[in-house]
């Protein structure tokens, strides 16, 4: 059976923080499917198309990724895709905890989808989405905390 791993997340934008938890996930399975959820409680400062075509610029030529857009419950996409495994990523106990209750939700909801936690690098565990917004929206340059690919 191979292994299939969904790496869900708002990706607003996709940082160099994600994208060091997938590069060091991709060893690990055969297949990351980078997931953007739709959550129509978020008003989202990029669309969700500028937020796949991004993504798609850094990894579209990686035969082991594939970056989709979901709606609904994590684990249910998780049945679509075949996939057996949520991949998160932890920078700091705040995360931890957050973390922590989702992923012990999640294996009640469906005992067999295993959620596998890389941590960040210290070098890159200040670097949060909501922060890059912060600075784009006043007018600052985020750019290198992005991957080269994303223009932003
Ligand atoms: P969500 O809205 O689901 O929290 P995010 O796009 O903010 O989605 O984050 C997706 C995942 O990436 C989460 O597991 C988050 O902890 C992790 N993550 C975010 N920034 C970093 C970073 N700098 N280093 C490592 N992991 C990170």
């Amino acid at each position: 059976m191979s292994k299939i791993a969904i790496f869900p997340g708002s990706f607003a934008p996709f940082s160099v923080g994600h994208q060091s938890i997938v590069d060091r996930a991709l060893p690990l399975f055969d297949k990351i499917v980078i997931a953007i959820g739709i959550n129509s409680e978020k008003n989202q400062y990029f669309s969700i198309e500028e937020r796949l075509e991004w993504i798609t610029a850094v990894y579209g030529k990686n035969p082991k990724i594939e970056v989709k857009r979901y709606e609904g419950l994590t684990v249910d996409f998780c049945k679509n895709e075949k996939a057996n495994y949520i991949l998160r990523g932890l920078r700091d106990s705040h995360d931890f905890k957050f973390e922590k209750n989702i992923a012990q939700m999640n294996k009640e909801l469906n005992t067999s989808i295993e959620t596998i936690f890389i941590i960040t690098p210290p070098e890159l565990s200040h670097i949060s989405s909501s922060i890059i917004r912060d600075i784009i929206k006043n007018g600052g340059d985020a750019q290198q905390f992005v991957p080269k690919e994303i223009d932003l």
